[in-house]
């Protein structure tokens, strides 16, 4: 084998979670922070004028501690993905923890002395030549200040927030791993699985007459304990309102929307595209059910794969996926396929399919030693291959960036999905494309409609909810009864009632909807997916697209995402052309999974 399955972590910190070399890292950031809230503290802008040395000081300072923490950070978390059963890492990851909430009050506290800036000082400080390049991100902290309570409520609600939000979210983990689903095997033999494996089979089992029988048995896991997360929910939602009324704002929308650096007119738009363009999406799912036997799909279809006779797919070796992402990649872009080689050869990658590890896949950035690693589980399956080459687009956003000032890669979650979904689509394309017999191309095509049934369908179900769900928060507890009732609802609509059968306890299995330090985990990734498709489009359109792609994206810490959208494409995004160009290419797809089907449903 040319490419090792198992990451490389020593490089980051040498040891393992109890490393020493962590633990001075740890301490030197505990000073670090003590030292710049000092500094903060005696600084003063006209003292500091005209040159602003002091200040350029602090924001270096600053900048090291949140990069010192993202560095920690990933290695804690890498050590905890890889081994979820070892007891060392929880209380390190607490340590990292309040190590956080100190530099976010230090920060916080930066912002405040921003806002009691003169508009002159501040206009001369950005004019300094180290300074103006993060004139973006000091605006943004300038006017996040102005929203800022006092230091000392501050810092009480930061505190109160490991008990409240941030506890909530970590008891809905907890919560999670006592749920079973009663069942049986393929051969009717009584079996229990735990949350994660049965999710896996509702939506990913081919047989469609297991996944029909699970559903039940799904919903009833959940609402055996329904009032638990209905408390949990409700408390997490009503711990954010609150935050949100302390600081003036009764929208919970605005939070979201000012961390994705987006405008609600986009996001406006972009449903509008969505729920005028889902009609040829629910044809597709009404052929796919026909495919299955049957008139209409349920819930448990919507993912699932189509086992057509003739359709082996082709089972990759690790090698061979590397080898594959690296060429296809190349294609659009040598400097990506260049990065991904990188990735294989210097071990930034954990893929190997063994017992103890993480779900899912993720990709985390070391900022100081720009490096990057994923983790993921590879099994051989093309879809497996798309995962690889997600993970690989995040990587590749990061490395691109790895020379800016660390407030300049600060991107957001909306144009993070971006790039990844970008080195996805590639290599899911050229997937299709190597498909040996019609029937692969169908199955391929098929597992290729999992992104936009999701972004149009199911997500937009999960915005709908969320957004009416927050509403009703506002003024009562929402009891489990009304968070069904509100769930099935939405998904109704965004399915167009099409389906036979829906997941009315989405709300609790969802973890998306538990996240603490992020709300409407949803509709940035809507957007990733949606924009990406536009760039893809241009990129398709015009030759030479590399430079132009990394430019975008060396600048998705730098403006606001309208900006980002006007400079380097040239469209506005409050508008449904750009949009809509996206929307074609699936449109495509679709046509082609409908002509290729036609003549077996008939
Ligand atoms: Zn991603």
């Amino acid at each position: 084998m040319k490419y090792s399955l198992n990451w490389d972590l020593d490089s980051l910190f040498s040891g393992g979670i109890n490393s020493a070399q962590l633990k001075a890292k740890l301490a030197q950031l505990k000073t670090a922070i003590a030292a710049l809230g000092d500094l903060l503290d005696r600084w003063d802008a006209a003292s500091d004028a005209p040159h602003y040395q002091q200040f350029n000081k602090i924001i270096t300072q600053l900048q090291a501690i949140e990069s010192g923490i993202g560095q920690a950070g990933l290695f804690i978390s890498a050590v905890g993905s890889a081994d979820i059963n070892n007891p060392d890492v929880a209380p390190v990851n607490a340590r990292l923890n309040d190590l956080e909430n100190q530099a976010d009050n230090v920060s916080g506290k930066l912002k405040k002395v921003l806002v009691q800036v003169p508009d002159a000082n501040f206009a001369a400080m950005l004019a300094q030549p180290d300074l103006q390049p993060l004139a973006f991100n000091l605006k943004e902290m300038r006017n996040d200040g102005k929203e800022l309570l006092d230091d000392k409520t501050e810092a009480l609600i930061n505190r109160l927030d490991l008990d409240g939000k941030a506890a909530w979210s970590a008891h809905y983990d907890s919560l999670v791993a006592t749920v079973t689903v009663p069942f049986h095997d393929a051969n009717g033999q009584p079996l229990t699985l735990s949350a994660g494996q049965a999710d896996n089979n509702l939506l990913g089992n081919a047989d469609p007459q297991y996944r029909a029988e699970l559903l039940p048995a799904w919903e009833q896991a959940w609402t055996d304990k329904e009032q638990l997360f209905a408390d949990t929910l409700n408390h997490l939602a009503g711990f954010r309102l609150t935050e949100y009324a302390a600081h003036g704002t009764t929208d919970f929308l605005r939070q979201p929307l000012k961390d994705n650096r987006l405008s609600a007119a986009t996001l406006n738009t972009i449903w509008q595209v969505v729920d005028d363009n889902k009609q040829f999406l629910l044809d597709y799912l009404d052929r796919k059910a026909a495919l299955l036997g049957k008139k209409h799909a349920g819930w448990q279809d919507v993912e699932a794969p189509l086992n057509l006779p003739g359709s082996h797919l082709h089972h990759f070796t690790y090698d061979e996926a590397a080898a594959f992402i690296i060429k296809y990649y190349g294609e659009f872009s040598p400097k990506m396929a260049a990065l991904a080689q990188h990735a294989f050869e210097h071990h930034w990658i954990e893929a190997e399919d063994r017992a103890g590890k993480a779900p899912g896949g993720w990709m985390e950035s070391a900022p100081e030693t720009h490096e990057s690693r994923i983790f993921m589980t590879f099994t051989g399956s093309p879809n497996d291959v798309s995962t690889l080459a997600h993970e690989l687009g995040h990587a590749f956003h990061s490395s691109v960036m790895e020379d800016l000032p660390y407030l300049r890669q600060d991107y957001a979650m909306n144009v993070a999905e971006t790039a990844s979904t970008f080195g996805e689509l590639i290599v899911a394309d050229a997937n299709v494309k190597a498909a040996q017999t019609p029937a692969e191309k169908i199955t391929l095509l098929n597992a290729k409609m999992d992104n936009p049934v999701a972004m149009f369908l199911n997500i937009r179900a999960r915005y709908l909810f969320e957004t009416r769900f927050y509403q009703l928060r506002q003024q009562k507890l929402v009891t489990p009864a009304e968070l069904n009732e509100l769930m099935l609802n939405a998904q109704k609509e965004a399915f167009g009632h099409d389906l036979s059968t829906y997941s009315p306890h989405l709300w609790a299995s969802k973890l998306h909807f538990y996240i603490d330090d992020l709300s409407f985990y949803n509709f940035p990734y809507v957007f990733g997916y949606l924009f990406s498709l536009g760039i893809y489009a241009k990129a398709q359109q015009e030759g030479n697209f590399e430079d132009a792609y990394i430019a975008l994206l060396r600048d998705t810490a730098n403006m606001s995402t309208e900006d980002l959208a006007r400079k380097h494409l040239g469209v506005d995004l409050t508008k449904p052309d750009f949009w809509l160009a996206g929307v074609k290419l699936i449109k495509r797809d679709v046509a082609e999974f409908m002509r290729l089907t036609d003549s077996l449903v008939n």
